[in-house]
């Protein structure tokens, strides 16, 4: 989609620290952490949310979680455990209208819900 930040990303139009990537997701770091490691997966189909995704490739979800569980394997944080969030929407604190799944780990993240 013209415009999208992360469809530039995943089209290797704009720098970023990718960790994997493969043809269906892209996950890289994300510019302003908040966890020592904090990764987006993105599906390289454009859609606004984590909602509007699942309405039109269910699997693709999964394949984000699959593939935020690869890259926390990766950096040694799967067994001592991950948070993954789907910010959806302005009150949630979304900003960037492409889906795309946080993956935070590293100490005791966020452990306010
Ligand atoms: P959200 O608030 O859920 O929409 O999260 C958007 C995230 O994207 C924020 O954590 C930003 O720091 C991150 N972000 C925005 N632009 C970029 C970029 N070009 N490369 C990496 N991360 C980005
Ligand atoms: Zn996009």
């Amino acid at each position: 989609m013209a415009d999208c930040v992360f469809c530039a990303i995943a089209a290797g139009e704009l720098p970023a620290d990718i960790v994997h990537s493969d043809d269906r997701v892209v996950a890289f770091r994300d510019l302003n952490p908040q966890a020592p490691l904090h990764v987006l997966v993105i599906p390289r189909l454009h859609r606004a949310n984590a909602a509007e995704l699942a309405a039109t490739d269910p699997a693709l979800v999964g394949d984000m979680v699959t593939a935020a569980h690869a890259v926390a394997t990766g950096d040694g944080r799967a067994e001592s455990g991950y948070r993954l969030i789907f910010n959806t929407g302005a009150d949630a604190g979304q900003t960037v209208f492409h889906a795309h799944l946080h993956l935070l780990a590293g100490g005791r993240v966020g452990l306010t819900l």
